[in-house]
Order: structure tokens, then sequence, then C-alpha cells
């Protein structure tokens, strides 16, 4: 929340890398763990998620790309449509159909796998430019069995009880730190916009309305955020 308070982009890049990295530490076997855990703490490299399609959006647990399976290798081939930090980051979390069938598989997929490529012109995010959430596209990309995060066909599960929980709380902190930051600005301008009688906007009480409603809801969404989460015996107790 404080990077985003500061710079959206900056706390969206950290958020997706803290979420990926989860993941990588949740479900990966221990090479893959040493392999990425030395990339980030030795040479600062960080991690993103390339999951959503253009086609099955937030139901991103559902991809349509192809994974064509061999005894060591998948060879995978499509687009995913927004990955932040795209071209960027040195890892890419890649959902795909599994062998298992009607299953889902979480690989690692590394910056320098050949045929990876990013189509940077087409982010144009207002206030968030600097984060790149462009498509990726996987032309015939060949991947190592050993980077397959977790059994095979555990991908959903991995998204459920890993993935989702750390990134809508995170999305929820990048944007109230995106939405106090707009308070503030409005505040500040509020106080320097000065009428040739000298009186500022901020003293008209319409306007203070405003800035008050917005900050209210700034503030409320970031406690919301901060809030511990209710534990499970609480909300499921019998009498
Ligand atoms: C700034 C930014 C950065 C992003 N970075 C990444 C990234 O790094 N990696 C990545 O994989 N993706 C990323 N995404 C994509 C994001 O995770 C979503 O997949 C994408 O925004 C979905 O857009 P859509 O228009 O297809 O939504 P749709 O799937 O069309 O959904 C439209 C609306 O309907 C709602 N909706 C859909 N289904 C249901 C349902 N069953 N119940 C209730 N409501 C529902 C959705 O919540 C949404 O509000 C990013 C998106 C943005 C805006």
């Amino acid at each position: 929340m404080a990077f985003a308070e500061a710079n959206p982009s900056a706390g969206l890049c950290y958020m997706m890398h803290n979420v990926a990295l989860m993941c990588v530490l949740t479900y990966g076997s221990d090479e893959l763990k040493q392999q990425i855990c030395s990339d980030v703490l030795n040479d600062g490299k960080f991690l993103a998620l390339a999951y959503s399609e253009l086609g099955s959006g937030t139901h991103f647990y559902n991809p349509q790309i192809h994974a064509e399976f061999a005894s060591e290798h998948v060879i995978l081939d499509g687009v995913k449509s927004m990955v932040t930090s795209a071209g960027q980051a040195s890892w890419y979390l890649v959902l795909a159909p599994s062998a298992e069938n009607g299953k889902v598989d979480n690989w690692a997929v590394p910056l320098s796998a050949a045929g990876l490529s990013f189509d940077n012109n087409t982010w144009q995010g207002m206030g968030m430019r600097p984060n790149i959430s462009c498509p990726m596209k996987l032309d015939n990309v060949q991947v190592s069995m050993l980077n397959r995060l977790g059994v095979a066909g555990s991908g959903a599960e991995q998204v459920f009880s890993v993935v989702a929980p750390f990134f809508v709380t995170g999305l929820a902190a990048v944007y109230s730190g995106v939405c106090l930051s707009l308070s503030h600005a409005a505040n500040e301008h509020a106080k320097s916009r000065k009428y040739p009688d000298a009186q500022p906007l901020s003293h008209i009480e319409t306007v203070q309305t405003h800035l008050a409603n917005i900050y209210t809801r700034a503030i409320a969404a970031k406690s919301l955020t901060w809030l511990p989460p209710t534990p499970p015996q609480m909300c499921c107790k019998r009498s």
C-alpha cells in the first residue's frame, strides 16, 4: 500500500512479484526454488504472473493456450493478455491446460526461453504506464518438465489456495494506496488553486464535501484491507 501511494506501478509490480514468488516457494521443487530465489536474492531479479487471456479474462484458471507434451518438456503456444512487468521480469508463471484431462498446470517460464515475446506498445494504462501490463506471446515455447510447479494438474488448486488470496489482498492494497494518493493530490490542488480574490478552491463548501467523501472512502478502503482475516472457526461455529 505504501509503495502504491508513492508510485502505483512500483506497488503493482511488487505485488505481482510477491504472489508469483509465494507460489514458487509453496509448490516449486527444491531445485526450482533454489534457482529462482538465488536470482531474486543475488541478482535483483523479479517475477511476474502471465495468467490472464483475452478469452478467459478474470476466469484465468481456465486457460485456452495450447500445451503439447513430450517426455521431458512441454511446448506452450498462445497469447497471455495482460502481464505486469512484461519483458522486465526474469520469470513468468504461466497457466496452461494439463495432460491430466480437464486440469491445469502452472509453469515457471524464464525470460530467456526461445519464442517468448511482448507487445509493449499496447499498454497505455493512465497513471500506471511503467508497469507495462501488456500481452505476452508464447510461440511454441519449450519448457522443461522440471519447471512445473506442483504435481500435474494441480494448477487450479494453486490458484485458489495461494494465488487468489494474495492476489486479491495485494490488489486491494495497491488500489487503496492509489486512492489515498489521489485524495492527497486533489486536496493539494484545491488548496493551491486561487481565484482573483485570493480565495482558494478549498474554501468552497461543496468542494470540501467532495474532498471529504474521497478521503473517507480511501481511508475506509485502507482499513478494510488491513482488517485481519476472520479465523475460520469463528465463521463456521455451530451451536
Ligand atoms: C493494471 C492491470 C494489470 C494486470 N496485470 C496482470 C498480470 O500481471 N497477470 C495477469 O495474469 N493478469 C493481469 N491483469 C488482468 C486481470 O487479472 C484480469 O484478468 C483482466 O483485467 C480481466 O479483464 P476482462 O475485461 O477480461 O474481465 P472479464 O472477465 O470480462 O470480467 C468483467 C467483470 O465481470 C466480473 N466477473 C466476471 N466473472 C464473474 C463472476 N463469476 N462473478 C462475479 N463477477 C464476475 C469481473 O470481476 C469484472 O469486474 C491485469 C489487469 C490490469 C487492469
